[in-house]
């Protein structure tokens, strides 16, 4: 998801897709991405540093889509495979903890760091990476980007019940280089994952590696349309509107989740995690800001692909963004 003044929160989204499926938690978006709220980063805690970097958001430019570049409807480079190093079930409920789930956290940053870092390379739209915000457990995130029900920015603890993206945050990203923008992960949060809790909301079926590796790789979504949209100094005017801000990054998170089974990362137990992920998230009703479950799974879906044909972006980006790629 995405906090207000510029936070993605996350709600958990999901679902799923042919053979593998899967869901996907997702943020949702608490208000309007607009400015970063005033507050100032105290930043006690974990990775986090308050310094900030360039990328400044534009202001001129046509929100009818004027992204430079080589991904177009016409032609669009496809999402690379990562390293693979996510989904070994490393992390289990007997040793899940602060230690372990950060380092699974930071993997799965890293790999996709790896894939859209390629695919932003091809499409010459610079660099992809987030700046990353770990909230150890026992610590507290100062976070410039306010929360939807109080409307203030607060110190995030670790077992927020959310996680999001930030584009008031700074953060190092996975180099060490403060980058501005960041997705924002309590780590307590989602070492209860392993222990039935999806953000907070029991998961009867479970949850685990695939779960967590969706909800980071759905906020990874939002930095991708962040970053795309710096390169195209689109205004906020110019983002995906209503539902689809979140539904792009399902639909991303679905294009992860495809590369992952295409390096048959994918598990039986995955696709249980997919079903307790979709019965998790979505709104009520379509309008309400994140989509309901069924479109969220449509959307995860629609990222996943089908057997054969594995989705890519720029399925995403012409769906759920058309007023800069559907043309
Ligand atoms: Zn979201």
């Amino acid at each position: 998801m995405i906090r207000a003044g510029e936070r993605r929160v996350f709600r958990v989204g999901i679902a799923l897709a042919a053979v593998g499926v899967m869901v996907l938690a997702a943020c949702g978006s608490q208000g309007s991405d607009k400015g970063s709220s005033s507050t100032t980063s105290a930043s006690p805690s974990s990775t986090t540093s308050t310094t900030t970097t360039t990328t400044s958001t534009s202001t001129s430019a046509p929100s009818g889509g004027v992204v430079p570049g080589a991904c177009t409807k016409a032609a669009c480079p496809d999402l690379d495979e990562s390293s693979g190093n996510l989904m070994r079930g490393v992390v289990t409920t007997e040793n899940a903890n602060g230690t372990n789930v950060t380092q699974f956290l930071t993997d799965a940053l890293d790999d996709l760091d790896e894939s859209w870092g390629q695919w932003f390379s091809q499409v010459q739209w610079g660099d992809a990476s987030p700046g990353r915000a770990l909230i150890a457990p026992g610590t507290t995130f100062m976070t410039r980007c306010t929360d939807s029900e109080t409307g203030e920015a607060e110190p995030v603890p670790s077992d927020e019940k959310n996680a999001y993206f930030c584009s008031a945050d700074a953060a190092p990203n996975g180099a060490g280089v403060t980058r501005q923008g960041s997705v924002v992960l309590p780590v307590q949060t989602f070492v209860n994952f392993w222990h039935g809790q999806i953000v907070g909301v029991p998961a009867p079926l479970g949850a685990g590696e695939f779960a967590a590796a969706t909800v980071v790789a759905h906020e990874y979504g939002h930095n991708v349309v962040y970053r795309i949209a710096q390169q195209g100094n689109i205004p906020r005017s110019g983002y995906p509107q209503g539902d689809n801000s979140e539904l792009i990054a399902d639909c991303f998170a679905g294009n992860w989740a495809a590369t992952a089974l295409r390096q048959r990362l994918l598990r039986p137990d995955d696709l249980r995690q997919a079903v307790s992920l979709i019965e998790v998230v979505g709104d009520p009703e379509p309008g309400q800001g994140h989509g309901t479950s069924a479109e969220r799974g449509l959307a995860i879906q629609r990222g996943f692909g089908l057997p054969g044909r594995p989705g890519q972006p720029i399925d995403c980006l012409t769906t759920y963004w058309p007023e800069v790629f559907g043309a």
